[in-house]
């Protein structure tokens, strides 16, 4: 099938997808786990495509702002990768886990180093670098994601990080366990302040897909300057892909055909290298916690397009 690559063809297949997204409404369930996002009406919806110069449109909500939550994953690796290079894969692993983002099961056998910087063991880990390194983990993120965005407005939502902190037992256990192992490096309560933080990022589809680029740029971030190499850049997209969407990576390999990393607000952004990044939101949430709309629409888009990185 043809690669489509312009705005003005890619535009009638956003509207397609939308349009038959609105006809089959409303499946899955908005994350009540974290009390502040259990409000969202499961069956909004938004898509946006960016080019690798900065041109970004959409569909539906797109210029909607939801909780990025676990999308936020992505950036802080990326921008712990850019600091301390391979040193960081001697604390987490980066093998699909087969379990559920918030899972314990695996650490203990496994010393306390986490499977993939996406779950949330392997998330708290790169923080913790991060913060270590930065002073300001949740802060240098927020930097890093409006500059790439071109959107200063960008913030943490502090209320939804602080219903996140008011119910986050499980995320503090998966801390104060790796602690246990010498895999942490702060205060777990300071770690878990700079992590809810992270997750309570606020962004649009457009904002999102525009923040991914660089990753569809093989580095370059959105000034011409490099963030990462060739190389490291193509390893985080090879991270997504095998372990973005938790313990339904290989769902979304077979549907949709990109690296992907989704978010229990309901968000999944997805790049294709050389060509494009995609955000689409939808809050109604499967059982493992990936939007159920936003992965039928990513699969639509990618069959319509051609476009896949096999
Ligand atoms: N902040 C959420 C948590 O730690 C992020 C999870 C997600 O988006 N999958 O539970």
């Amino acid at each position: 099938m043809a690669i489509m690559s312009t705005p003005t063809t890619f535009r009638p297949v956003l509207e397609r997808i939308a349009e038959e997204i609105e006809r089959t409404p409303g499946s899955g369930r908005a994350a009540d786990y974290i009390p502040a996002l259990a409000a969202r009406d499961p069956r909004r919806f938004g898509m946006a495509v960016a080019e690798l110069d900065g041109t970004v449109y959409g569909v539906g909500d797109w210029r909607e702002p939801f909780s990025a939550q676990s999308i936020t994953k992505v950036f802080t690796l990326a921008l712990d990768l850019a600091r301390e290079g391979d040193e960081l894969w001697e604390h987490v692993g980066r093998e699909p886990s087969g379990n559920p983002f918030n899972s314990l099961v695996q650490l203990e056998y496994e010393n306390g180093i986490p499977r993939n910087p996406f779950i949330n063991a392997g998330a708290l880990v790169v923080t913790d670098r991060l913060h270590t390194r930065t002073g300001d983990a949740a802060g240098e993120l927020l930097d890093f994601l409006r500059a790439e965005s071109g959107n200063p407005d960008l913030a943490h939502d502090e209320d939804v990080a602080a219903s996140e902190a008011a119910h986050g037992d499980r995320n503090a256990a998966l801390a104060h366990f790796m602690a246990s192992y010498g895999n942490i490096d702060n205060p777990v309560p300071v770690l878990l302040e700079q992590y809810f933080r992270q997750c309570s990022v606020t962004a649009s589809c457009a904002d999102l897909a525009l923040a991914t680029g660089f990753l569809a740029r093989h580095g370059i971030r959105a000034d011409g300057t490099r963030l990462l190499s060739r190389s490291r850049a193509k390893q985080i997209n090879a991270v997504m892909l095998t372990c973005g969407t938790y313990d339904a990576a290989g769902d979304f390999a077979h549907r949709v055909g990109l690296p992907g990393k989704s978010g229990v607000g309901g968000g999944i952004i997805a790049v294709v290298p050389g060509h494009c990044t995609l955000c689409v939101w939808s809050p109604g949430l499967d059982e493992r916690g990936n939007s159920v709309a936003g992965v039928a629409a990513l699969d639509r888009f990618t069959t319509l397009t051609g476009l896949s990185v096999f």
